[in-house]
């Protein structure tokens, strides 16, 4: 395995009391440039545990147990009508070819366990990737592949923002 392109994804989770039953919270799994050290774990933790508040009140007063994990290492990382990565690449067509191996690999391992390519969020349609030009993108090192056509109309807009700001 290429370390320098692979990433560790953490998976955090909550253990708590309600009405008397002890539960379990899984919370989405994220991806970081780099193993976290103990403390910003705890932070990330933390916040995680802020939004978890959001939802079910009073979770802090009754949790009992707070996880944190790496589960696995990728090149990419999915989330809603997206994808992205903290490899940098010299131009869209590198970055193109990273996804289509790492989709190809994604595609295969679904076929073996015979599990539906569902959770690729339709990331097959190469019409529709784009590379997302926004500067949090850039000073995250992140490189982000949209595959959604919701993205467009962001994406134009965005740009005729840039070109204002450059006149
Ligand atoms: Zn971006």
């Amino acid at each position: 395995m290429d370390k320098s392109k692979m990433f560790p994804v953490y998976q955090f989770s909550i253990t708590f009391k309600h009405k008397g039953k002890i539960k379990k919270a899984v919370y989405e799994e994220r991806m970081y440039p780099e193993e976290l050290m103990e403390e910003d774990a705890k932070d990330e933790m933390a916040s995680i545990m802020y939004s978890f508040e959001a939802k079910y009140l009073r979770i802090s007063k009754n949790f009992t147990q707070m996880e944190f994990d790496v589960v696995r290492w990728e090149e990419w990382h999915s989330e809603y009508s997206f994808h992205f990565t903290f490899q940098l690449f010299e131009d869209e067509k590198s970055a193109f070819d990273s996804f289509r191996a790492y989709l190809k690999e994604k595609v295969d391992e679904c076929r073996k366990s015979g599990t539906s390519t569902e959770c690729l969020k339709e990331a097959e349609d190469e019409a529709l990737w784009r590379l997302c030009p926004c500067d949090e993108c850039k000073e995250e090192g992140k490189t982000t592949l949209l595959h959604s056509s919701l993205y467009f109309e962001a994406i134009a807009a965005y740009q005729v923002s840039k070109a204002g700001e450059n006149e």
